[in-house]
């Protein structure tokens, strides 16, 4: 797409089951790949946000007494209509974000059904302790029951993906939503509003756009709102749970990441080097599990260094072909220039090397160059900040228990993985990492069945598995009297 092409796009909200033109403040929308105007979109007004909030709460009742047989059933049809018009979410997500449409279609969307086609069939597999007689003459059970309305906030970097996470446990759960897609990155989400109308119940789930600190703010202190669930940064994660402390409502918050990789000496390098290849710069590095922070054994960092740096080289962007492409650009200018601002700071250390990239991408898209910062130490920022784009840095250990004390030494907590043949040092190491998930010799693997979810800074609270169904749900004592 040139510049100044304006390709048709969703700009409508879900409230209560109709589709209705945001009245509030526009927003620009940007293809990061060309940095030309897709459209605009205006947000939800305040009076919207409120309306979807009261939809939410009137369908809260029918919705979560209805059996988990039938919220699976219309969650399968959902996924169905997904599925049917995936080509769409394809274009608009590539448009919106300016992924490579491939990847999009191979992994985003294919992951997006699924998540829904689990949590429709966890709604049906739910369930609490036995009923017990733990006083004399009274039956104890313990119910798992909806919490109400939820506030769903997405970000940017897997907009449809990460909205998905977010409703369908809920749903599932017998929750009503009100989900707000990052305001750079709506379009997936209105389509989704399009079609959600047609098998949703009104009110079930409402989609409204707009900025953090007018819908989003709206949404968390809505009196409404009973529970709210972030995907985004920390600094938003303490914003919300401040606005939560003020009604006490239940938050569910996947804040940042950085994660640690640990490569020990008997690590096989050919693997150790495919696997950061690709999971240190999916979707160039924007990715809360990237795999950015090596910390490389005496014997094999040098050989890692090198063999890394010219992988690395290879990675391809910005090509007009899309299957050429196997990373995106940077979601915006600023971002971009964040990222560049963190390369050059590190760069300018003396023990530090840039041994390949380290400069912004050619062209008028927010391209950043696949980098490998070398020789970090464990007090840089490079090692201890969140970067979000596509740059590893590579901090050399002589003792294994140091590896570990500084993987673990992080604000961060969601993702690490450990390279290593020994399988007893890989279950002895995994047995003391700090972290959410910990994959041994591969990384980012996730999958709809298991927990995804941060300790420390990066939050709490699972998206996917049936810890996620059991987030969104309240458990309760019911005690009878014989
Ligand atoms: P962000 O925190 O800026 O925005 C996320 C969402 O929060 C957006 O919809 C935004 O509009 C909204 N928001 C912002 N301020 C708000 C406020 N005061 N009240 C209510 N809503 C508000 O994050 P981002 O830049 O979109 O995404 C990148 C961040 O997300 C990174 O830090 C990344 O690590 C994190 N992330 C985490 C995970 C995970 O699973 N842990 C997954 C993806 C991204």
């Amino acid at each position: 797409m040139q510049q100044g092409d304006r390709p048709n796009i969703p700009t409508s909200l879900l409230i209560n089951g109709e589709i209705v033109e945001g009245q509030g403040k526009s927003e620009t929308i940007v293809n990061p790949f060309t940095g030309g105007t897709i459209g605009e979109v205006p947000e939800a007004s305040s009076e919207q946000v409120d309306a979807a909030v009261a939809a939410a709460r009137s369908a809260f009742k029918g919705w979560s007494q209805r059996t988990p047989g039938d919220r699976s059933s219309i969650l399968l049809q959902l996924a169905d209509v997904i599925e049917r018009h995936a080509a769409e979410f394809v274009r608009l997500e590539a448009l919106n974000c300016g992924k490579p449409a491939h990847i999009v279609a191979a992994e985003d969307l294919p992951a997006t059904v699924d998540v829904i086609r689990f949590f429709a069939g966890a709604a049906r597999c739910m369930s609490a302790s036995a009923a017990g007689e733990y006083m004399a003459g009274y039956t104890s059970m313990v119910r798992r029951d909806a919490v109400g309305v939820i506030g769903s906030i997405v970000p940017w970097n897997y907009p449809i993906m990460m909205a998905a996470w977010k409703f369908a446990p809920a749903l599932a759960a017998g929750n009503t939503v009100v989900l707000k897609p990052s305001e750079q990155t709506p379009l997936t989400a209105l389509l989704l509003a399009k079609l959600a109308g047609d098998v949703l119940p009104p009110g079930v789930l409402n989609i409204v756009t707009g900025r953090g600190e007018s819908v989003g703010e709206r949404l968390v202190n809505h009196e409404q709102v009973d529970m709210v669930s972030l995907t985004g940064d920390v600094a938003t994660g303490k914003k919300i749970l401040t606005a939560a402390s003020r009604s006490i409502k239940r938050t569910h918050l996947e804040l940042g990441g950085k994660a640690p990789v640990i490569v020990f000496d008997d690590a096989d390098l050919n693997s150790v080097v495919e696997g950061l290849r690709t999971f240190g710069y999916f979707n160039a590095g924007q990715d809360c599990t990237a795999a950015c922070r090596i910390y490389a054994g005496p014997k094999i960092y040098d050989n890692l260094v090198a063999d890394l740096s010219s992988a690395v080289a290879s990675i391809s962007y910005g090509k007009a072909e899309d299957s050429a492409n196997e990373i995106p650009p940077m979601i915006s200018e600023r971002q971009r220039d964040r990222v560049a601002s963190f390369v050059e700071r590190a760069a300018q250390l003396k023990h530090t090397e840039v041994t390949t990239g380290g400069q912004v991408g050619s062209g008028n898209g927010f391209f950043y160059q696949p980098t490998v910062v070398a020789g970090a130490l464990q007090e840089d920022e490079i090692v201890r900040r969140e970067v979000f784009g596509p740059v590893v840095s590579v901090t050399r250990f002589d003792d294994p228990d140091q590896a570990v004390a500084w993987a673990n030494d992080s604000n961060y907590g969601l993702a690490s993985s450990i390279w290593t043949s020994d399988i007893g040092r890989a279950m002895a190491t995994s047995a003391r990492m700090r972290y959410g998930c910990t994959w041994v010799n591969c990384h980012f693997m996730l999958c709809n069945e298991m927990p995804h979810g941060g300790l420390k800074q990066s939050g709490y609270g699972k998206d996917m598995s049936m810890y996620s169904l059991e987030d969104y749900t309240a458990v309760r004592h019911v005690m009878i009297k014989h």
